[in-house]
């Protein structure tokens, strides 16, 4: 089963997409396919997975598209939103009411992130007005006490334990006693045994005996495939109510994330986000959904790119596109990719795009710029206006000008027209590569 790679599936699905040279029914039925296919593999319920791609597809075909927008953006808009929608109609936030004592029990497996996150949860709530306390029923591991201790000292929010402790349901028991006008108790559990069985069998027990309100499951966001496994083993012991993800401060996507919802049906309520007590967010569904295709990038992306295609006058952009395209027009093209800096990396960061952008001549533009810029100085404004006038005498003149050779200007007029005649393609097609409006070029 490949759950750790749900999220680059789903990616993967949806670069088809930005491929696919039209989109018609047959590129939103494979794509339909192609998230079935990596939903199902993530383990997420069968019906589930029928609705989702179902809707997807009804939705990406039936609805209008809005003035603007291309059918491709479209669709994955669609995407976006189904695929948060399946996170965030769960996504209940924890209700905690004063006056009404919340238990919080904490269980996952030892540096998912329980200790801090138990910090950060009281912290989180504390910051609300709320009444929080701590206690510590990690008996396994010497120090979990001091940690914990550590970090609720920081933050004035009072802790029961007892490093000497060896029965974590007799501390618990007492820790609850004692906090019996609290707004909400987290308590923080062990994360390892001698053998996982053990810990498995100590948080029954202690789920059965101390009653919480709510056991929430700490994962690492940073783990793949065996977020399942954790996830099933906890669920299996002690209903998971929700879970908080930790670490999505680094640079694991939270596919894993995913599977643990699909693996225990619990909401994500909570996200960890640093190492300190002030580093947790409540869980907005669609921003993680942004997070695991990418999706967040790809905006930063594709509104860098629309800045540099500002770039263009737009009086000469329509020029370009309704025929006159000349010598002067290609190196203004050139000139402003350069400009942009790191334009090829930019593209090539979004897929679909770079691939429709011939390799060579990303690298002309790049290597051979200086070398044309004084080719073209050399040109007089009728060679410049209209290529077509050359011939051998001129472009000797050209050469001998600009201190390069015949072949070389050549080449530059070789450039052009492919240029002219990919303009005129794109022209004929309507369709332009680029999200369906703009150019690959910067021309709008
Ligand atoms: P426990 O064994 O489950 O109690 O895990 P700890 O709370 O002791 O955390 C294990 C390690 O993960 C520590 O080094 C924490 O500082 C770190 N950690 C916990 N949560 C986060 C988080 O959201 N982001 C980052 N970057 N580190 C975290
Ligand atoms: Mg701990």
């Amino acid at each position: 089963m490949a759950l750790e790679r749900l999220g680059s599936s789903l990616y993967e699905a949806l670069k088809k997409i930005f491929k696919a040279g039209v989109i018609d029914e047959a590129t939103v039925k494979e794509l339909a396919r192609d998230l079935q296919r990596a939903l199902l593999q993530a383990d997420v319920n069968v019906q589930l997975v029928l609705e989702i791609s179902k809707r997807i597809e009804e939705r990406a075909l039936k609805e209008n598209v809005p003035q603007g927008v291309s059918r491709r953006e479209h669709v994955i808009k669609v995407v976006y939103e189904e695929l948060t929608r399946f996170l965030g109609d769960k996504a209940v936030p924890l209700k905690v009411e004063p006056g009404k004592r919340t238990v919080i029990m904490l269980v996952g497996i030892q540096g998912s992130g329980k200790t801090t996150a138990a910090a950060k949860l009281s912290r989180y709530f504390q910051k609300r007005g709320l009444k929080p306390a701590l206690v510590c029923v990690d008996t396994f591991r010497p120090g979990a006490f001091a940690q914990l201790q550590q970090l609720a000292n920081r933050i004035n929010v009072p802790i029961y334990g007892d490093p000497k402790a060896k029965d974590p349901i007799k501390t618990a028991n007492q820790g609850l006693k004692q906090y019996s006008d609290k707004d909400i108790v987290i308590v923080d559990t062990s994360g390892r045994h001698k053998e996982e069985h053990e810990l498995i069998k100590e948080m029954k027990m202690l789920e059965k005996n101390i009653k919480p309100d709510e056991v929430m499951l700490v994962i690492d966001g940073t783990i793949g495939q065996q977020a399942t496994v954790q996830a099933k083993a906890f669920h299996e012991a002690t209903p998971i109510g929700s879970i908080l993800v930790t670490k999505l401060d680094g640079s694991g996507r939270g596919g894993g994330a995913l599977s643990a919802v699909a693996a225990t049906g619990a909401p994500i309520k909570f996200i960890g986000t640093g190492e300190k007590v002030e580093d947790v967010e409540a869980f907005v569904p669609s921003r993680f959904v942004g997070r695991l295709l990418g999706m967040g990038d790809l905006e930063t992306l594709i509104e860098k790119v629309r800045d540099a295609e500002v770039k263009v006058p737009e009086k000469k952009a329509k020029a370009i596109l309704s025929g006159k395209f000349t010598l002067t027009d290609m190196y203004e093209q050139f000139e402003a990719m350069k400009g942009m800096g790191t334009f090829k990396k930019l593209l090539s960061m979004i897929p679909g795009v770079s691939y429709k952008i011939p390799e060579d001549m990303l690298n002309t533009a790049e290597g051979r710029l200086e070398k044309w810029r004084v080719m073209i100085q050399s040109m007089t404004v009728e060679e410049k206006e209209n290529p077509k006038v050359f011939n051998s005498s001129r472009m000797k003149r050209v050469a001998r000008g600009s201190g390069t050779s015949e072949k070389e200007v050549k080449e530059l007029l070789k450039q052009y027209v492919m240029m002219r005649r990919m303009l005129k393609t794109l022209r004929r097609k309507k369709k332009l590569p680029f999200f369906g409006k703009g150019l690959p070029l910067g021309i709008k």
